[in-house]
């Protein structure tokens, strides 16, 4: 199998990249994000209590976000690999993820870590939220809260996975095909290893 996380702060071009690359290795995307926003759409119970975390920048709890995942892996056992999109975002998903690999008798190959600078992701992030019908995208303190979140308890789980040795940084600014090309060549070495 071949498990990767696409990693890096909101705006980074994670959902971007992660459609160009399940289309070109046949992985199974698991947004997080997605996954909540569709939740939100059915309007459950689940999906309101995240929604009113999500509205304000703030992440929602580790076990909410850990339980979708692990029934995501269930459902799909004829996957041959997965890309994990916003997720891990703490220490504890991380740990969490590596545990319900291991019962699958897999592991997470890489990490491809998107580096953007800060005004950058601002200055996409007000743009996507003019089409993209995101509430947390259309208001630039909400965005910014975001940005917080990430560097206080996501940019940690970088170091996690750095004691594996299975982190790449990759530049996330430059033309799309660019940026696909450089991450299409670590994949391809991941997948050799
Ligand atoms: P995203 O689509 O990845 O930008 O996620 C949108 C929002 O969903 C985030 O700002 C969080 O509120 C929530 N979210 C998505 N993934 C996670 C996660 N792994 N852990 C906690 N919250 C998450």
């Amino acid at each position: 199998m071949l498990n990767l996380i696409l990693f890096g702060p909101p705006g980074s071009g994670k959902g971007t990249q992660s459609e160009k690359l399940i289309a070109k290795y046949g992985l199974k995307h698991l947004s997080t994000g997605d996954l909540l926003r569709s939740q939100i759409a059915q309007k459950t119970p689940l999906g309101l209590e995240a929604k009113s975390l999500m509205d304000k920048g703030q992440l929602v709890p580790d076990a909410v976000v850990i339980g979708m995942i692990s029934s995501a892996l269930e459902s799909n056992p004829q996957a041959k690999g997965f890309l994990f999109d916003g997720f891990p975002r703490t220490p504890a998903q991380a740990e969490a993820l590596d545990k319900l690999l291991e019962l699958k008798g897999t592991s997470i190959n890489k990490m491809l870590a998107m580096e953007v600078s800060e005004e950058e992701l601002v200055n996409r992030l007000v743009k996507r939220g003019q089409t993209s019908g995101r509430s947390d995208d259309n208001n630039e303190a909400v965005i910014r809260a975001r940005i917080a979140e990430y560097h206080d308890k996501t940019a940690v789980v970088a170091d996690y996975y750095k004691k594996f040795d299975k982190v790449v940084n990759i530049k996330g600014e430059g033309s799309i095909d660019q940026i696909f090309n450089e991450l299409c060549k670590e994949i391809e070495l991941a997948a050799q290893d």
